[in-house]
């Protein structure tokens, strides 16, 4: 290693989870392990552009209040850049910053021509009325007009929003742009330049992902048992196509706690009653395990898709599964890697594994541009494709480095985008 090349400083891990925290642990062991130089690593290490905004908004009850907004552009390099939109009580910067890198990370190792970005208000979504959101939805829209764009940024639901919120977005958007633009945000419903296979894209990639290393390990799915914490589009989704590839899904879970069923538990029922009752409360599909117990039960596949540091140095030590496919952003916190590690757990990292959500809003763009919809087996044909070709780029950027899935999927990020950065130069 030369001088002018990155090198790992002391960890500065304090002990509590922070996702921008765990980002950058691994960002900094992939960049010394593939020496980027100094001048890129800075570069890369921050956003590009931190935006926060105040959002006020007149309730039902006629008072107002106000929500704060951000969004964070981690870099545009690869093209116009991509995310989400989370609502949560908890939305905070820092969340945004690892959210909006990772964004970058997995757009890259997707070879999608996309930059990473991620966006969020800090808001209780369960408190809020239709009118409420709508409002919040078009006032964080309007505030971001100069941001948000088809060739310059490009948003997308997440964690507790959907498409009907999409669509306020795209109209907004549209309304001050005097002409309909579709291709300003993605994850909208199929009637206004949604895609085909949107909605299930990220459960199918985590499903794809899965299979993909199976194949590696040689085992076969209708032998083992998988774990899903999380039962939102991204849990649901994963258990529902994972069980049709014959594996036995023994324990489910989401907010209001979770179900063990060595026998197997009936995902489309679990699917059709979370319908009906708005969540899991009371379902009976097993005996009633916590969040917790559910990550250290006995199943080969643990699929985290809830939330963000679930897996950490406390419990990893636990944890019976000899696979871990991430559905969730950062579902393990960087204290748990090694541990994970010693106990010779394959990770799928959340980078590679839910990077079908974005790879379908990719294919959403797209069609929206060519004003051409493709069919589902189109869609998800290609998705396979894309998450193949991904897969099979991380595992042997892993294998080159002698290294795990994570950090091969860092290195493989991280050299592209550096790659680009130094093509197109430093203009100024
Ligand atoms: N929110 C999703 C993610 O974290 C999708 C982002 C997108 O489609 O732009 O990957």
């Amino acid at each position: 290693m030369t001088e002018d090349t990155y090198k790992e400083p002391a960890p500065y891990w304090k002990g509590n989870a922070n996702p921008f925290e765990s980002m950058m642990l691994r960002f900094d062991k992939a960049a010394e392990l593939c020496k980027l130089e100094q001048g890129l690593y800075n570069y890369l290490k921050q956003p590009v552009k931190q935006v926060i905004i105040s959002i006020p908004v007149l309730m039902d009850n006629g008072k107002l209040e106000v929500f704060e907004g951000y969004r964070v552009i981690h870099d545009n390099i690869l093209g116009p850049s991509k995310g989400g939109i989370r609502y949560a009580p908890d939305v905070d910067l820092d969340e945004m910053k690892a959210l909006a890198s990772w964004m970058s990370w997995k757009c890259a190792i997707a070879n999608i021509p996309f930059g990473g970005a991620k966006g969020g208000v800090k808001c209780d979504p369960s408190k809020l009325s239709q009118s409420e959101l709508e409002k919040i939805t078009r006032r964080y829209t309007s505030a971001l007009l100069e941001i948000f764009g088809p060739d310059t940024d490009i948003p997308a639901p997440d964690m507790n929003t959907n498409e009907q919120m999409m669509a306020w977005i795209m109209d907004t958007y549209s309304m001050h742009s005097r002409k309909t633009v579709t291709g300003v945000v993605t994850g909208k419903p199929l009637i206004i330049g949604g895609s085909k296979g949107r909605p299930e894209a990220t459960g199918r990639g985590v499903m794809i992902a899965t299979m993909c290393a199976l194949e590696k390990k040689g085992v076969d799915p209708r032998d083992i048992t998988c774990a899903v914490q999380g039962f939102g589009n991204v849990g649901s989704v994963s258990a529902k196509l994972l069980s049709e590839k014959g594996i036995k899904i023994v324990a489910i879970s989401d907010v209001t706690g979770g179900y063990y069923n060595k026998d197997g538990i009936d995902i489309p029922k679990a699917i059709e009653y979370v319908k009906k009752n708005g969540s899991l409360k009371d379902s009976k599909f097993g005996s009633k395990i916590t969040n917790e117990e559910l990550l250290e039960c006995d199943a080969y596949i643990l699929v985290p898709a809830a939330k963000e540091d679930q897996i950490t140095e406390k419990n990893a030590n636990n944890i019976k599964a000899r696979l871990i496919v991430e559905g969730a952003n950062g579902p393990t916190a960087a204290n748990a890697d090694s541990i994970i590690e010693r106990k010779g757990i394959m990770v799928i990292p959340d980078i590679l594994a839910n990077s079908g959500g974005v790879i379908v809003s990719y294919f959403e763009w797209v069609q929206d541009r060519l004003g051409y919809f493709w069919d589902e087996d189109d869609v998800n044909n290609r998705l396979n494709r894309m998450m193949r070709e991904a897969f099979e780029t991380v595992y042997k950027t892993a294998m080159n480095y002698n290294t795990t899935m994570r950090l091969g999927a860092y290195i493989y990020a991280i050299d592209k985008v550096s790659k680009v950065l130094k093509l197109r130069g430093i203009y100024g």
